[in-house]
């Protein structure tokens, strides 16, 4: 994967009206403005050699990823939300990125999410929240300092990795209303292969400290081994706001394509940045340029931006037979099926589906595989067999969700159906529809929607679609509002924050 290289524009080319400039009206094209002749300045220089300032905003999330994947050379996939709250998508290298969002809008502006891409190699974070009217006597920072040294147990466990306090990017977007924490780890050449085996880690550390509170003795020998008072791991579990109590630490953040917010955006509205927090103790690596702090913090805190590739660096696996190893580059990662494992898959809108199905049993897992593209869901408490015309009396059940063909069918542990598959039934409609258009992130939140709420949105999504149908194609082709400048203006304000910078 190219983006892991240091991204660069050949400075031929940068004087040159190169065509990707011309094509791409939002790219911001200094090109042809500038003979060869002419004296490079030193600020233009270092521009020319930095990051590609290709940039292009869309509609559609799918259409941002591809053109990212596309172009490499560094481009990263945001996603922003306009002053009326629309979300738009930004394919961008992410240094001219904070460039032009750092210095071109206002602080409850910035609302802007990184897009963990799917497959990308990518950092271990966290997202750590409650709501305090539920959780009166919760001390959010005792719990992310309990949670921090529970993370360090098990990546010394499971991969022999240390960690302390000072490799945890600790950022802050704390309210009156709700405690809310965003930590992203800094492990020096050290990364997970992607977000799903992330998940796995996060999963495995959760369902543990399920299972040690439902046994004091487990409880006790957990919190001697690992040197934290018993209240300190009780503590970690809050109330929501149906009083259902669950871990601080939200599971579902670790789905396909999943938006999260970069440091000093807001949630729309809101204006709540995510800035450090006081307990932070991370410092990033400057190199002696204090004054670029701010842009480095930025760039550290992205799941997904690991920099300039060092020469060998360790990727963690964590699924059914973790792993680690050592590459060259991220385009040496050997290929391996990605495949997901837990309650929840990278599809919420299936698994509710599925859910409904097997009701009144439970999915206990679900394996997901990116080759197949398929989901198996484990099934508890539902025996119910196609084959046999009831219930077994001891195995369970399962079913396949075929994401490319769009049915599903039942299959089952028992031996005497060994072999058996149900007869394959199409998924609804709606459902497809929805897989069809995923990656468009209005379908991200519907997997906590009642099912009149669905069904309102999956009608407003269709009228939108046609609406978008019968306006045409080209509205993707829009200059990016905010940040459109003219070639003068972008090469005053790059002069001005070089003069700033060193
Ligand atoms: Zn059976």
């Amino acid at each position: 994967m190219s983006s892991a290289q240091s991204p660069t524009v050949d400075p031929l080319l940068f004087y040159k009206s190169s065509p990707s400039s011309s094509k791409y009206g939002s790219a911001v094209g200094v090109g042809s403005a500038f003979p060869p002749e002419v004296e490079v300045p030193r600020w233009l220089r270092s521009l020319s050699e930095g990051p590609t300032n290709l940039w292009r905003v869309f509609l559609k999330q799918n259409d941002a990823l591809a053109f990212s994947q596309r172009h490499g050379d560094g481009l990263m996939t945001f996603a922003f939300q306009d002053k009326d709250g629309t979300r738009r998508f930004l394919s961008a290298h992410p240094v001219f990125f904070w460039f032009y969002d750092n210095n071109h809008k206002l602080p409850q502006d910035r609302c802007t999410f990184e897009v963990i891409t799917e497959g990308a190699v990518c950092k271990l974070y966290f997202d750590l929240e409650f709501e305090k009217a539920h959780n009166k006597e919760h001390c959010g920072v005792r719990m992310t300092d309990t949670f921090i040294k529970i993370v360090s147990h098990f990546l010394k466990e499971e991969f022999d990795v240390s960690c302390a306090r000072s490799n945890v990017l600790d950022l802050d977007s704390t309210t009156d209303v709700k405690f809310s924490r965003h930590l992203v780890y800094q492990l020096p050449k050290i990364y997970f292969r992607d977000n799903y085996n992330v998940g796995n880690f996060v999963r495995m550390i959760c369902n543990k400290l399920r299972l040690v509170m439902h046994s004091q003795p487990a409880l006790h020998d957990f919190c001697v081994k690992l040197g934290l008072p018993e209240g300190d791991v009780q503590g970690l579990f809050v109330a929501d706001k149906h009083g259902v109590m669950k871990t601080f630490c939200d599971e579902a953040v670790y789905t396909k394509n999943r938006h999260f917010r970069v440091y000093k955006s807001t949630k729309w509205k809101k204006n709540s940045p995510l800035l450090l927090s006081q307990e932070n103790q991370y410092q990033p690596v400057l190199l002696g340029r204090q004054r670029l702090a701010e842009k480095q913090l930025f760039l550290d805190s992205l799941i997904t931006y690991i920099g300039e590739t060092p020469q060998d660096f360790t990727i963690l696996e964590f699924g059914t037979q973790q792993k680690m190893y050592v590459v060259e580059s991220v385009s040496k990662l050997p290929e391996c099926p990605v495949v997901s494992e837990g309650v929840r898959s990278p599809h919420p809108v299936v698994d509710r589906f599925v859910q409904r199905l097997v009701s009144p049993g439970l999915i206990r897992r679900s394996t997901y595989s990116s080759s197949l593209n398929r989901i198996v869901y484990d099934i508890s408490g539902n025996r119910f067999c196609v084959n046999v015309g009831r219930q077994h009396k001891s195995n369970n059940v399962y079913y396949v969700v075929d994401l490319s063909r769009f049915y599903y069918y039942q299959k089952c542990h028992d031996p005497d159906c060994s072999g058996f598959q149900s007869k394959e039934e199409c998924l609804p409609p709606e459902i497809v529809f929805m897989l069809e258009n995923e990656g468009d992130t209005l379908f991200e939140s519907l997997s906590v929607m009642s099912d009149k709420e669905l069904f309102d949105t999956w009608s407003a999504v269709n009228c939108a679609a046609e609406l978008e149908e019968s306006l045409g194609q080209d509205d993707s082709l829009e200059p990016f509002p905010e940040f459109g400048m003219s070639d003068t203006e972008l090469l005053n304000s790059t002069a001005e924050l070089e003069a700033n910078d060193i």
